[in-house]
């Protein structure tokens, strides 16, 4: 190695990681030793990404920096917590130094914007792997549960979902990709705030990660409730207006890598819930309603079955 594993982490890690008061010891000692706010409950969330599994082997540094920690903040936004503390283990073939540089500006951009504090970790050669593990707080009340659905609560989602996975095929296709397109699959902006507000509200939200119908499914499967959604309503951003309308739904329905909130609320609450999109400046479109017949019905506002087949469709028809 050019650069020994402990100029790596000094450098490149140690040396950024935002500060915070309630970290007693961050980077450098045998573990992290933190001070949980006091009365709030701890909720930890860790994902990993692979090259060429979870991004395309070409992906820049940057991207993959951020994309790491905004995975993870989405998961904790989904549960309502406010991020506090991250700890990274990184793979690497070699350490490059450009490479790192790069790495290391997209993952504290996000953090610094996110006032969370890296405060540990792990450095090892091999295939290119980078896992963010992510620790935030929660109030007791406010924890946004995945079985907390019931029939009766409106359905909707933030932002515009299918935007990454449609990047991601014309990536594949090897056509020109729009930029504003690929920066959502590049750039995930986790909804932290607005999950926050969310689970004042009381609301059941998850985060689209694997694909609109298949995230839903798993809060249908845990609250043992189904849900129709109106296809005709489902948010679509301007990037995608003149594409083919098939290939655009495959992709709100079941693409993945959006970072999105899905959620319900009672249908009392969707006031309460377009003020706090108008307050957040958030794009936040009602698509659904939970009922008590289990499985998802996807219908066209006439009422007719709508007939893509997304992927993990048939598993919930
Ligand atoms: P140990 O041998 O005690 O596990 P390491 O040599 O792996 O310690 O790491 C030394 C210190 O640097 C530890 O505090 C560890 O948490 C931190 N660290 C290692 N790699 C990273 C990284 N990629 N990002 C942040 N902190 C890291
Ligand atoms: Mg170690």
């Amino acid at each position: 190695m050019a650069i020994s594993e402990f100029d790596v982490i000094e450098r490149f890690f140690a040396r950024q990681a935002p500060h915070r008061g309630d970290v007693v010891l961050g980077i450098g000692d045998d573990a992290a030793v933190l001070q949980p706010p006091a009365g709030c409950l701890l909720s930890v969330a860790v994902d990993t990404l692979v090259a060429g599994r979870h991004f395309p082997q070409a992906t820049a540094p940057g991207d993959i920096g951020h994309k790491a920690l905004a995975v993870n903040l989405s998961d904790l936004a989904a549960m309502g917590a406010e991020p506090l503390w991250a700890t990274l283990a990184l793979t690497i073939p070699d350490p490059d130094e450009a490479w790192l540089a790069d790495f290391a500006r997209g993952f504290f951009e996000l953090a610094n914007q996110h006032g969370v504090a890296l405060v540990g970790g792990d450095t090892t050669r091999g295939p290119l792997s980078v896992t963010v593990q992510v620790m935030g707080s929660l109030h007791p009340e406010q924890v946004m549960r995945r079985d907390s659905a019931a029939p009766g609560q409106r359905i909707f989602v933030t932002g515009t979902p299918g935007d990454a996975a449609f990047a991601l095929r014309q990536l594949q296709a090897r056509v020109e990709v729009d930029a504003w397109l690929l920066e959502r699959l590049n750039r995930p902006q986790p909804r932290v705030a607005f999950g926050r507000a969310l689970a004042a509200l009381g609301a059941c939200a998850i985060d689209v990660s694997d694909g609109l119908l298949a995230d839903l499914g798993h809060v249908l499967d845990a609250s043992d409730c189904g849900a129709k959604l109106n296809v005709d309503r489902l948010p679509r951003s301007e990037a995608l207006r003149d594409q083919p309308g098939d290939a655009v739904l495959e992709c709100q329905l079941g693409g993945g890598d959006d970072y999105e909130l899905c959620f319900s609320v009672d249908a009392g609450q969707v006031d309460d819930v377009r003020q706090l999109a108008a307050q957040h400046h958030l794009r936040v479109t009602e698509i659904g309603l939970m009922e008590a017949q289990s499985g998802i019905r996807c219908l066209h506002d006439d009422g007719s079955p709508c007939k893509i087949r997304a992927a993990g469709f048939d598993h919930f028809a």
